[in-house]
């Protein structure tokens, strides 16, 4: 196991924690401290791009507060007061705590008392000088922002400034039955959406991936740009980041499943700019 933290080395057992993880992130240019709900690799959906290892059906198990409590303390006095850059080999521009980010290995927000969490999290992190100058970031798949508990943990979230990272994968129910193995609907999508920015600021996530070498499909681009014209309407949600497959599936689709060439996601993205919203392109 290396002790190197880079970009491609997303080794989530890097530091041997239970809930807290580091990672070197290209995109925020510099250190995201990961925080990790679903230890039993558990998540309400399964996309075919999933890089959970025996990814399975269910929820996040019940957490342990004082040891996360304990946990990120520690991590933080390491990363802030300690040699953790040296020992993990980062480079110098990237010693920076670009933000503490809820994702994990399943939906985060099937945990019980997800709000309470957050506000642990943030009142931590507050403590100790990282907020407000690092992000606060929730990744999620919105399926189950209509939970009352949920809700009450994006408002904790924007209450130290935070926001949410919407996953929206297709806008179709045939594209999210075969992408995210999910059932919601065009309408559930939408309700999520609406609970979400009424909570916290929002932001949307696209991962488009090339399955079967089918390429992205004039179906699928007619359906995201008709739901996002309705989101567009709806909402004051702003910003839009298209990306694609960074690191190998762990799912059995793995073999048929190839990034989305760059130009694909750049047309995609002035498409979308058009509708007036600001999209940002990652490989
Ligand atoms: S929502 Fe996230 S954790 Fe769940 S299956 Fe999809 S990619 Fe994996």
């Amino acid at each position: 196991m290396s002790n190197k933290l880079t970009v491609t080395n997303h080794n989530r057992n890097i530091t041997g924690l239970t809930y807290v993880y580091p990672v070197l992130s290209r995109r925020a240019g510099g250190l995201s401290i990961g925080i990790n709900f679903n230890i039993n690799n558990a998540c309400n959906w399964r996309c075919i791009y999933c890089q959970v290892p025996e990814l399975k059906l269910g929820a996040a198990p019940k957490i342990d507060l004082d040891l996360l409590a304990k946990e990120l303390r520690s991590f933080l006095d390491d990363v802030l007061h300690s040699d953790f850059y040296n020992r993990m080999n980062v480079p110098n521009e990237q010693r920076v705590i670009k933000d503490i980010a809820i994702a994990g290995n399943g939906e985060p927000t099937s945990l019980v008392n997800f709000d309470v969490a957050v506000q642990l999290i943030g009142d931590i992190a507050t403590e100790l000088g990282v907020f407000p100058n690092s992000h606060f970031v929730l990744i999620t798949n919105g399926s189950l922002i209509h939970r009352p508990v949920v809700q009450a943990g994006l408002k904790v979230l924007y209450n130290f400034g935070g926001e949410v990272w919407f996953k929206m994968d297709s806008g179709t129910l045939e594209g999210r039955a075969l992408i995210n193995h999910s059932a919601q609907t065009n309408e559930a999508v939408l309700k999520n959406i609406t609970l979400a920015v009424q909570c916290c600021l929002t932001k949307i996530q696209i991962c488009l991936v090339d399955y079967q070498q089918r390429g992205f499909l004039a179906s699928e681009s007619e359906g995201f740009l008709e739901l996002l014209t309705t989101i567009h309407a709806t909402t004051p949600i702003q910003n839009v980041t298209i990306y694609t497959l960074a690191r190998p599936s762990q799912q059995p689709e793995a073999v048929n499943l190839q990034a989305m060439p760059l130009d694909v996601m750049q047309d995609f993205a002035q498409k979308i700019r058009l509708l007036g919203f600001d999209v940002t392109v990652t490989e």
